[in-house]
């Protein structure tokens, strides 16, 4: 018993079940009775409820004449429970008696080892019995019923992340799998499906052939957008918890196993190499989002089953809940969803996400292109004109000339940049008037642009080419643009609020966008609250500059449309300066919501898009007890996150916040702003029951708000 403490087994359960800080295990030494002394004797184990369905139901199996290790050995197949009763009815009834005296006493299921010697029933042993999810939400809801416990019980016996289990496919348990490397857990699911290694082969292969693929990248970007659309699964060799592949993977409720920095890819072969093996384009692989694992061949799925008792189960856990819970959701597909699954507003629309669809990449990067010549021009023609005023006699002739060059230059690129953004307007427009409508009645928080542009142009070759035939243009021009756009730190560099403050006419689009949208789908009697939201956000001047342009631009559309909405301006909190000058933002900003992900990275200094290299054995030694990008880190980035929010209502008491980083998903996280008093967390669709459980959990712990709220 001692050695088994430190089998591999053990090991492993500890590390699931993230058991730590044990001495050791106890032994109790008594002695034993006997299963095997004829056929009067038998030993079983049985469950007081079935613990793979939950139902109440007698559950369990017997060996006559044996000991309890030939039940466990395999070596005879044992008997039902239920044919205890024939071979020996007066035993069988009083194991009945015991089983529902142990579970009255208990409340819970039991898992009770029992031995019959010569006729005599002898109980060994009652533990908690070990259940399915979908067991423990039908006997958490049985028993409330049956009067054995209460709803608060109900609610705190499920674990809100064994819920995924629920909602996305899992691989059969009882499938033979060959695991060949592990990753992160990016997004739950199970998937199988044959390797391709780019987005236009996922496509091809999912579209024209129908076949299932997985896709196999050593790290995504927007452009793969479409293939992982049509990909059952995604693996990635590089990237954290809050990678593109991850994110995005979890806005679609996709399968992806993120960072697996043991596969080596080669996308000029077409191959990827683990463990001295060569898996090829079109061979089969299962990945398990749950737990990382990267699998050879097809490994079967179950699919997800959604009972009543669940309802039951969420109707309750909204009964107590403090947190209101939202969605992160960029299409009206996601926003229907989330809505299904009890979302009570959207927390994140990242805009640069429908950037993607429809053909409009097309004047995205067209806008692009053309977007650094205009604002170097308008520089010029600036500088030009103060140097005309106060310019001597003879010096002015000169100035004005290369002022009317300047201006003539100025036409070409400003006619490509406006004409890209007016046919942006209509389609940003039309997707916002969908969400508005799938969001009836709920608010909407929109974040302008985030991401650095370079992100949107083409990075490999094939698509650069692609990319110059579209756009009418070389590859010599398409490859000097995307070097000029080049970024030594693009997660530090030109993103967020400072493309508003450099290029003002794309979240003057999308302002107008918006306001146009409310009003269109409010003159449809649809109840609309559009939240508007600045990203990256570091300076109290760079908030009150892009919020003025945004209320000139919505009291223009207003004043046109005849209609009035209520909106509100707000600021996500990434930075730590954000956080730490919340009172002076919080003067102008309406709402807050704290944008994790970033905050986390600018914390720690991890970059989010290359932890797999090092947070997994950062873990493994105990440095990092959690993975920073998962569970907030409350020591440091949690302090971040109290010092923001009890700045900000020192300023705007009744200031809004929320948290929209992926960490809104995570029960320990939302505990966390449960306790510093935020009003809503918001998380991918599928994450919105996990997150309303683990509210209701938070609240009947009652704990004190540690923030002033
Ligand atoms: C964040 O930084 O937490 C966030 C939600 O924004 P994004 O992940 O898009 O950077
Ligand atoms: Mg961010």
């Amino acid at each position: 018993m001692f050695a088994s403490w430190n089998n591999p087994r053990a090991v492993k359960y500890r590390q699931l079940y993230e058991i730590k800080g044990l001495l050791g295990t106890a032994v109790n030494i008594q002695a034993m009775v006997f299963g095997n002394m004829g056929n009067h004797s038998a030993t079983g184990v049985c469950f007081t409820r079935n613990p793979s369905t939950g139902e109440n139901k007698f559950y369990g199996e017997f060996l006559i004449n044996a000991q309890g290790e030939d039940v466990v050995a395999g070596i005879r197949t044992p008997e039902p429970i239920a044919h205890l009763e024939k071979e020996m009815p007066e035993v069988y009834k009083q194991l009945v008696t015991y089983k529902n005296t142990l579970e009255n006493h208990f409340k819970d299921v039991q898992d009770i080892e029992f031995t019959i010697q010569e006729n005599r029933l002898f109980m060994l042993q009652t533990r908690t019995g070990k259940r399915t999810t979908q067991a423990a939400v039908r006997i958490a809801v049985d028993m409330v019923k049956e009067g054995l416990i209460d709803k608060k019980t109900a609610i705190a016996r499920i674990n809100p992340s064994e819920l995924d289990q629920l909602l996305h496919p899992t691989f059969d348990p009882k499938a033979k799998k060959q695991v060949i490397a592990t990753g992160l857990p990016a997004s739950p699911g199970a998937a199988t499906g044959r390797v391709v290694f780019n987005a236009e082969d996922a496509e091809k292969w999912a579209l024209d052939k129908k076949e299932k693929v997985i896709l196999v990248r050593k790290e995504t970007s927007p452009e793969d957008i479409g293939g992982m659309h049509v990909s059952r699964g995604i693996l990635t060799t590089r990237g954290g918890m809050t990678s593109h592949a991850a994110v995005v993977a979890r806005g679609m409720g996709k399968c992806c196993v993120a960072g697996c920095g043991s596969l080596q890819v080669d996308y000029k072969s077409q191959t990827f190499k683990v463990d001295g093996k060569v898996i090829k384009k079109g061979d089969y692989i299962s990945i398990d989002g749950s737990t990382g694992e990267v699998m050879l061949g097809m490994v079967p799925t179950i699919e997800p089953r959604l009972s009543g008792d669940f309802a039951t189960l969420m109707q309750w856990a909204d009964e107590v809940r403090k947190l209101k819970i939202r969605t992160n959701a960029d299409t009206p597909m996601d926003a229907k969803k989330a809505r299904e699954l009890g979302a009570e507003g959207i927390g994140l629309c990242r805009t640069e996400h429908m950037f993607f669809g429809e053909n409009r990449i097309d004047s995205v990067r067209q806008m692009i292109l053309s977007a650094p010549d205009v604002k170097n021009l308008k520089i010029k023609i600036a500088a030009l004109e103060k140097e005309l005023a106060k310019a001597t006699h003879n010096k002015t002739d000169a100035v004005k000339k290369e002022l009317i060059q300047v201006k003539k230059e100025l036409k070409e690129p400003l006619n490509l940049y406006t004409s890209a953004l007016k046919k942006l307007l209509p389609m940003q427009r039309r997707d916002f008037e969908q969400i508005f409508t799938a969001m009836d009645g709920l608010p909407v928080t929109i974040r302008f642009l985030d991401p650095p542009l370079h992100e949107f142009l083409p990075q490999e070759e094939y698509n650069q080419k692609e990319m110059a035939k579209q756009m009418k243009i070389s590859l010599k021009e398409v490859q000097e643009k995307v070097a000029a756009l080049h970024e030594l730190n693009p997660m530090l560099g030109h993103r967020g609020c400072r493309l508003g403050v450099t290029y003002p006419e794309i979240y003057d689009m999308q302002a107008q966008a918006i306001i146009e949208a409310a009003c269109n789908v409010k003159k449809k009697g649809i109840a609309v609250y559009p939240e508007i939201m600045l990203p990256i956000i570091s300076t109290e001047q760079e908030f009150n500059l892009l919020k003025d342009n945004v209320h000139n631009i919505a009291k223009d559309v207003m004043q046109k449309k005849g209609i009035q909405i209520e909106y509100m301006v707000g600021t996500m909190i990434e930075l730590p300066r954000a956080a730490l000058i919340a009172d002076k933002i919080a003067k102008h900003a309406e709402f807050f919501s704290f944008g994790t992900n970033d905050l986390t990275q600018m914390t720690f200094g991890f970059s989010r898009d290359d932890v797999g290299s090092f947070v997994p054995e950062y873990l493994e030694k105990g440095i990092l007890e959690k993975d920073p990008f998962q569970v907030i880190d409350q020591e440091g980035t949690g302090q971040l996150v109290e010092i923001g929010i009890k700045k900000g209502r020192s300023t705007r008491p009744q200031l809004k916040v929320g948290i929209c980083g992926e960490h809104g998903g995570n029960p320990q996280t939302i505990l966390f702003c449960h306790n510093v008093g935020m009003n809503y967390v918001s998380c991918s669709p599928f994450r919105v029951p996990i997150a309303r459980l683990a509210a209701a959990q938070a609240s009947l712990q009652q704990p004190i708000s540690r923030a002033t709220v």
